[in-house]
């Protein structure tokens, strides 16, 4: 298969080498340091970032601080914010081939679906830009002699802690509403993947986001991170990552009681039912648990079948795996690129082994293929006679090992659903509209599929329930979290 040659605006950018975006400048770490920046698919390094501290951070904030409170933001007329935030999606879609490349190359993602990543980050800035005019407070109804309204106000500085599986979607994800509801950011992208939330940095300058409004500062999650959610001037942490990390989050937000949103980890059940079309129900199944080798918060790793149909269901589930390549993201018709790290191939042939020690039965898979070289390639893998009990049903493993689980009834299927310390999402097939209608009310998560999985879009909000986080993004629900009302009363007497 051919290979895609690599642009030579990408191979500029990261001689450049790339820095942070700090008060509209671009930025070195204070201490100077650095790290590298590695291709999961080779395990080379691109190039290297600076490698921020809580120094950094302190600027970062500062220059955060002062772009809020005089306002060169905030206080735009509505219209011109919309403007500029239309024109930072222009951007995006004019810089495609550049972005997709780079975040192809940083985080191991097919190019079909690295370019997938950047035309969805357009589309949520294109929902956003829309937003700036449409927010409102009320006036109350009251006595005579007064006059009583709320005003809607942005919270102020905002800090995005992000992780690695889907960079410029999540950066998009945090910049997008911050910036819609009149607030500024300082962003801190994994210290996986810096590279596309650096570019984008660079291009909300280009499109006359004011200098300071947004800062990335690139940096690991233990020092940079962690002196983001301590800071005493932050007013919000958005955070998208494990539920482990979450909990940090929270501990490190409390000095100055900032609001904190937290979209965490998942073990999302996708129940077939024997009624399904069990070929649409194997192929949505297939990449509901596959997609981005199994990286994403929301993957259906606990297929949950009805007994009568399991035999059936498996067959074409392994067959509907094998169609799916495994490779080099920039080899055209590769569907499943690594994974992040050595750590997480680690971790994911460490599930593997305690599935098989469990006495789940591999179906598929469960080695890493032996002739894609030093990258970190983990095959597709199907384990079935899972219990819902065992630790690769109730563990998030974060890689592409999907947990088959017998269940007898619409009953035990919800039971088995909800037995489960996470609820960001499900799915369920099946042709009765009464059945679809009965799970998806009785499963305890953030979204429900029915017939479908792993559907997004800008206006529909999505978080979870339970122990995968709380506060939404996306759609009109995520505005109330980067806003907040303040009442005015008027004695008119
Ligand atoms: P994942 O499991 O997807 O790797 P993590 O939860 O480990 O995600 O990391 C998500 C983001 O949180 C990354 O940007 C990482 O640097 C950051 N992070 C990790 N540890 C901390 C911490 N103690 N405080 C703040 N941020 C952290």
């Amino acid at each position: 298969m051919p290979q895609v040659e690599i642009l030579a605006e990408v191979t500029k950018f990261l001689e450049g080498p790339p820095k942070m975006v700090i008060g509209g400048k671009s930025a070195g770490a204070v201490s100077d340091g650095t790290f590298e920046a590695i291709n999961p698919a080779t395990g080379k390094v691109i190039c290297e970032v600076p490698r921020a501290d809580a120094a950094d951070v302190d600027v970062a904030v500062a220059a955060a601080r002062q772009a809020f409170d005089d306002r060169r933001w905030t206080g735009l007329r509505p219209g011109k914010r919309t403007e500029i935030l239309i024109k930072l999606a222009d951007l995006l879609k004019r810089n495609m081939n550049e972005l997709t490349q780079l975040e192809a190359l940083d985080g191991g993602k097919p190019l079909t679906q690295a370019s997938a990543e950047v035309w969805t980050s357009a589309d949520h800035l294109r929902y956003y830009s829309g937003w700036p005019t449409k927010i409102f407070g009320d006036t109350t109804p009251s006595a005579d002699d007064l006059f009583v309204y709320s005003l809607r106000e942005p919270l102020g500085v905002v800090g995005g802690i992000i992780p690695w599986n889907f960079p410029l979607i999540m950066a998009v994800r945090k910049v997008a509403p911050a910036l819609a509801c009149g607030n500024t950011i300082v962003l801190k992208p994994a210290e996986q993947t810096p590279l596309t939330a650096i570019r984008f940095a660079e291009l909300c300058l280009e499109a006359g986001v004011p200098d300071g409004v947004v800062n990335v500062v690139t940096g690991f999650g233990d020092e940079a991170g962690q002196a983001l959610a301590q800071h005493h001037d932050v007013d919000k942490i958005a955070f998208t990552g494990s539920t482990e990390v979450g909990r940090k989050i929270l501990h490190a937000s409390e000095g100055n009681l900032k609001r904190v949103m937290l979209e965490l980890g998942g073990k999302s059940p996708n129940i077939v039912f024997s009624d399904a079309d069990l070929r649409r129900a194997s192929k949505g199944s297939m990449i509901g648990v596959f997609m981005n080798a199994g990286q994403v918060c929301t993957a259906g790793t606990r297929i949950l079948v009805e007994n009568d149909v399991h035999d059936s269901f498996i067959e074409s589930l392994v067959d509907a795996t094998g169609t799916m390549k495994v490779g080099d993201p920039f080899e055209e018709g590769t569907g499943m690129g690594p994974l992040i790290s050595e750590q997480q191939m680690e971790r994911v042939t460490g599930y593997i082994e305690i599935a098989r020690a469990e006495g789940a039965e591999l179906v598929t898979g469960g080695e890493r293929p032996t002739d894609l070289g030093d990258g970190y390639f983990v095959q597709p893998t199907v384990f079935a006679n899972v219990s819902n009990d065992m630790r690769i049903a109730q563990e998030e493993v974060f890689g592409p090992v999907a947990a088959v689980i017998r269940v007898d009834d619409v009953e035990e299927a919800i039971r088995t659903a909800n037995d489960s310390i996470y609820g960001l999402a499900a799915a369920v097939w099946t042709r009765d509209i009464s059945k679809a209608h009965r799970v998806a009310r009785g499963i305890r998560a953030g979204t429900v599929w029915v017939n479908t999985y792993g559907l997004y879009d800008s206006a529909v909000g999505y978080g979870g329930y339970k122990q995968s986080g709380f506060g939404r993004e996306l759609g009109k629900e995520s505005l109330e979290s980067y806003t907040q009302t303040k009442s005015v009363w008027v004695n008119l007497k």
